[in-house]
């Protein structure tokens, strides 16, 4: 039985596509009022008319937040009006790849971007959400991280160095509260298709379908549900951590 209510409160970034919009229709759907946060307002306001006509019980705040941007994330998660501001579960799943170089090759821009994207934002997040719970002396983290944080693998070195920093940052967040307590949860999933490759290969479509060829990818809800599988265990056990394949995938 999921003990995701309407009393309950859950944030997920990124959630203009893919998987963080999956994990705000299934919160929605399960009963939880959501807050929906990314750069694309217009993509936002989508999703916050869905939710409003699929679940019209729950309340749905869309803002618009560029994690890169220490101050717009404090300033954003402050301005959160009302009973909306106690969060009491964040998915913290705004995050991106840019282009597939060796080493030698990686341009500047996809060092910054994603660094500051995977590993900045995710910190900056996290950090102004992790007082609020400190404060009411509950909540729930879950982080998106990756397969590609288990094990490097050639020509991913910024992705897969970010990915192992999510890994990082939940295990010493899970030590540091665990007594308040507030529950970390790290979810590491394979091959899920999203608009994931096409950012990643800059809008080249081709490219971005040759990812999933031989193979039949999972999909932004395989991820969510996991997510909310998470978010809905009994307050005395915690979900630590969830890998998820794609079948056909080694
Ligand atoms: P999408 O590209 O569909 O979603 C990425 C989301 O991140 C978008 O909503 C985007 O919104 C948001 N985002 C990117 N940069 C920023 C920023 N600076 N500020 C705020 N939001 C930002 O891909 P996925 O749903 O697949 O990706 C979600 C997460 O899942 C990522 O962390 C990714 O690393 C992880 N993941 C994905 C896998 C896959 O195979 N797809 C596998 C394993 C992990 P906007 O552009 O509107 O800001």
């Amino acid at each position: 039985k999921l003990t995701v209510t309407h009393t309950c409160l859950t944030c997920s970034t990124g959630a203009s596509s893919g998987i963080g919009e999956a994990c705000a229709c299934q919160f929605a759907a399960a009963g939880a009022n959501v807050i929906i946060a990314a750069r694309r307002l217009d993509r936002l306001e989508a999703v916050q008319t869905k939710i409003q006509g699929n679940w019209p019980k729950v309340q749905v705040l869309a803002i618009e937040l560029n994690v890169r941007n220490r101050e717009d994330v404090e300033r954003a998660i402050a301005g959160i009006p009302g009973e909306l501001a106690d969060i009491d579960i964040l998915v913290n799943n705004a995050g991106l790849a840019m282009g597939v170089d060796p080493v030698s090759d990686i341009g500047d821009e996809a060092i910054d971007t994603v660094i500051d994207t995977n590993i900045k934002g995710l910190l900056y997040v996290s950090r102004a959400v992790v007082r609020i719970m400190k404060r009411r002396g509950s909540g729930h983290i879950i982080m998106m991280g990756s397969i590609a944080g288990m094990a490097g693998y050639a020509n991913g070195s910024i992705y897969c160095a970010t990915k192992s920093a999510v890994h990082s940052i939940s295990e010493s967040l899970r030590a540091e509260t665990i007594s308040i307590p507030i529950k970390v949860t790290e979810i590491k999933p394979g091959m899920v298709e999203t608009e994931f490759s096409v950012v990643r290969y800059h809008g080249d479509k081709d490219k971005a379908d040759n990812v999933y060829r031989g193979m039949e990818p999972m999909t932004a809800d395989d991820v969510a549900e996991s997510v909310v599988f998470a978010a809905s265990r009994h307050p005395r056990c915690v979900v630590s951590e969830v890998v998820l394949l794609a079948t056909g995938q080694a």
